[in-house]
């Protein structure tokens, strides 16, 4: 049956295959096409193995039950690091947010993230994005500074005003990424708002 062809001449399991590779970020239906027939070619060296591990982290993968990075153990590796203890957390929207800062390889804190945004209309609030728990680490994790990392949307810095007002009294120092001119970025080619931002967040040379 799994040979049955179908419309474009692909057996009927490979074009479940590529509808599924179909619904990844990134990949339309063109390209899951050519992902799945360089799978099918392949299948011994790169198919199987990929199988193999999809498999394995499918089982494994969840959220470290501190800061809400993707995990295969209960606590992520850099909250197990006890040199990443450092006072200072990052926070950031999103597990892909949290890549990205590590890719910099600025950063030598720890971090928290939200899965999200507080946003009414769809019923998010400070519990869904573990803000308390936040609040928690503040005093178990001795957190001298919490450092908002959240995008530069309306929600992003609705949250992070939340935050902010969440974190008062608590003596802890609230701040977040300056917003402006990218590296190698030319004032011609910005915003308005990015240019307002930057001229606001203006510095002593
Ligand atoms: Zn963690």
């Amino acid at each position: 049956m799994s040979r049955t062809p179908s419309h474009d001449g692909a057996p009927r399991d490979i074009e479940a295959l590529i509808e599924m590779m179909a619904r990844l970020p990134g990949l339309g239906p063109r390209s899951a096409r050519r992902a799945v027939l360089h799978l099918v070619k392949k299948r011994g060296t790169l198919m199987a193995p990929l199988a193999e591990t999809m498999g394995r982290v499918a089982d494994t993968a969840r959220a470290c039950f501190n800061c809400g990075n993707v995990s295969t153990s209960d606590l992520c590796p850099i909250c197990a690091d006890e040199g990443r203890a450092n006072g200072q957390i990052c926070v950031v929207e999103d597990v892909a947010d949290l890549w990205a800062m590590e890719r910099g390889g600025a950063f030598a804190g720890r971090y928290h993230v939200l899965g999200g945004t507080l946003s009414a209309l769809d019923d998010v609030g400070p519990e869904d994005l573990h803000i308390p728990r936040l609040v928690d680490r503040i005093t178990t994790e001795r957190v001298r500074e919490v450092i908002l990392a959240l995008n530069a949307t309306v929600e992003g810095q609705t949250t992070a005003h939340y935050i902010a007002e969440t974190l008062e009294g608590t003596g802890v120092a609230v701040t977040s990424l300056a917003q402006g001119v990218p590296i190698g970025g030319e004032l011609d080619y910005l915003d308005d708002g990015t240019i307002s931002a930057a001229l606001k967040a203006r510095k002593a040379l």
